[in-house]
């Protein structure tokens, strides 16, 4: 970190800063200019507030030289990370397509979902079946029961599975689900970040719906703290000002993550445009951008839906899309 002093700092306002920084193990290598001073922090100011520091009257600027996430950063983790969920892997050239309902809603439902998406390429189902809806009154998942249908037909399929976990009591629900998903309004649950931490299992990580790539980082930043390296980050748009769709699609933050960051990075177009017209241009799109996976809401019935309907798209849409994935993929290959 470095810390420029205005030129009307006393000498006794820089002893005491100087002071204050050393007794927190820190080196502070001072060079002092005609018209300000500049102290260099050497060691590990990680844990120092810069904006406290800049809040001080006589101080000009404080700038960060290192990013406070050491473990998800690139600069300190050159190859690409793969996530392994059984047979699958996400990174380091590995694409995986996820697919499935917004909602786990019954047998018939999801087994049949199954199927067909693993037909048409689908690597892992997706289902809620704990969902944060904006309303109350709104479906808000099968619970238990819909786990247990999702197992179901990962038996029925071989597909591994990846469902949302809103809290850290519902852990134990989730010991045999392959992928936990914390959702955009979860990103900053801390608690929920610190127990999938401990638990070891492939997390993935949705963006909130207001989080700077910096906020999504140190999120994950919060789980790999805690032991567990296995994290997937998952742009899935954000809140603009545009309401032609349902949030903004912010692709840019594929390949920058890509620069930042180690993990893998998928995308969720479905929750982004929220109009199943827009789903697979969007999906192709990312997968252009060297995405390293996708989510994409699949239903059998979307005029039913009980959740999400109008973002989804049928199975005949998704393989047609799983189709033309692999062609652009082949094409950004090259
Ligand atoms: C979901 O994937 O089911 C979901 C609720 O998405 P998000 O958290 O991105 O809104
Ligand atoms: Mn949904």
């Amino acid at each position: 970190m470095i810390v420029v002093l205005k030129s009307s700092a006393s000498e006794a306002e820089k002893r005491e800063l100087i002071a204050a920084f050393e007794s927190r193990g820190l080196r502070v290598d001072l060079s002092e200019g005609e018209r300000q001073s500049v102290l260099g922090l050497i060691g590990d100011p990680a844990a120092l507030d810069a904006e406290l520091i800049a809040s001080l009257p006589f101080v000009e600027s404080v700038r960060r030289v290192s990013e406070p996430y050491r473990l998800c950063g690139r600069s300190l983790h050159p190859d690409d990370a793969v996530a392994e969920i059984g047979p699958v892997k996400i990174g380091g050239g590995h694409f995986a397509l996820i697919a499935g309902p917004c909602s786990v809603e019954s047998e018939e439902q999801i087994v049949s979902i199954a199927r067909a998406v693993k037909a048409a390429g689908a690597d892992m189902l997706r289902g809620g079946a704990f969902k944060p809806r904006t309303s109350p009154y709104d479906f808000s998942g099968l619970g238990e029961k819909g786990l247990a249908l999702l197992k179901l037909a990962r038996a029925e399929t071989g597909l591994p599975i990846v469902s949302e976990i809103m809290s850290a009591a519902q852990l134990p629900l989730f010991e045999d689900v392959d992928l936990l998903q914390v959702g955009a309004r979860s990103m900053q649950n801390y608690d929920l970040l610190r127990e999938l931490g401990r638990c070891g299992k492939p997390v993935l990580l949705k963006r909130g719906l207001a989080a700077t790539l910096r906020e999504l980082l140190l999120a994950a930043e919060y789980v790999m703290a805690g032991g567990n390296e296995r994290v997937i980050l998952c742009e899935r748009g954000i809140r603009t000002f545009s309401e032609f769709t349902r949030s903004t699609l912010d692709l840019s933050a594929v390949p920058e993550l890509h620069e930042l960051t180690q993990l893998p990075v998928i995308v969720d177009p479905s929750h982004a445009v929220g109009r199943r017209r827009l789903v697979p241009p969007m999906a192709l799109a990312a997968a252009a951008c060297g995405a390293d996976g996708l989510m994409i809401e699949v239903h059998n019935e979307p005029f039913k839906a009980l959740s999400d309907g109008a973002q989804a798209i049928t199975d005949k849409e998704f393989a047609a899309l799983a189709a033309k994935l692999r062609a652009v993929r082949e094409a950004a290959k090259a």
